[in-house]
């Protein structure tokens, strides 16, 4: 650990910055959420990529949202198995212990994960495809989503297999059975949006047509 090194100043002057201004503006709110606990309302899921950005869009404060990020906002399915289980952990204590009220999955445009997978699954990526690829067996929970859209003009492929990366997850997290009780009890919904980075469009999933439209 001796290799640790001290934080680069310009996050250090950030965080003073911070300190000495929205922190110093709302102290004893920041001591009501410590004392009081975290009561998020909702969990999102979405990609590790910087450019998605869901407490901006959502204009979310310090309590509001819990949030997990992964590799192209993937969740695996309900898979007791004894082993970690990060994704899954992070859904289990979401919903049984937090009891949030929405769960969220959100997908983006430009998604560097999904083209791995895309590229891999055409044949076009054979280090995806090595056993030690953390990045593409990860990105195997996509496969079958590939396989659906693997028909469309190539143009369209990315942009829909982003879409199928919310689908696959919202369809795995069903898996999960205190998730589907969750659901079926009226305790819970889940959402499925789709962030265009560039444009600053948002789609949502709607289960009538089958399809994402802009909100
Ligand atoms: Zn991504």
């Amino acid at each position: 650990m001796e290799r640790v090194k001290p934080l680069p100043n310009y996050l250090i002057q950030r965080y003073h910055g911070w300190k000495a201004t929205t922190w110093q503006e709302n102290r004893s709110w920041y001591h009501r959420l410590a004392e009081d606990g975290q009561r998020p309302r909702a969990m999102v899921i979405s990609c590790c990529d910087s450019r998605v950005h869901v407490t901006s869009i959502f204009g979310a404060d310090q309590g509001e949202f819990f949030i997990h990020r992964n590799i192209a906002n993937l969740v695996p399915p309900y898979a007791p198995d004894g082993q970690q289980h990060g994704t899954s952990a992070a859904v289990e204590y979401a919903v049984t212990t937090l009891k949030v009220a929405h769960l969220i999955v959100v997908g983006h445009s430009s998604c560097g994960g999904v083209k791995g997978c895309h590229d891999m699954c055409s044949g076009q990526a054979p280090a995806l495809e090595e056993k030690s690829s953390f990045v593409g067996r990860w990105m195997d929970l996509l496969r079958p989503g590939y396989d659906r859209i693997s028909h469309l003009p190539e143009a369209e492929r990315l942009r829909a297999l982003e879409k199928e990366a919310v689908l696959i997850s919202l369809e795995n997290l069903m898996t999960f059975p205190f998730v589907a009780a969750a659901v079926e009890a009226e305790e819970m919904t889940v959402h499925g949006l789709w962030n265009d980075i560039g444009e600053g469009t948002l789609e949502q999933y709607e289960p009538a047509t089958g399809r994402f439209a802009p909100i």
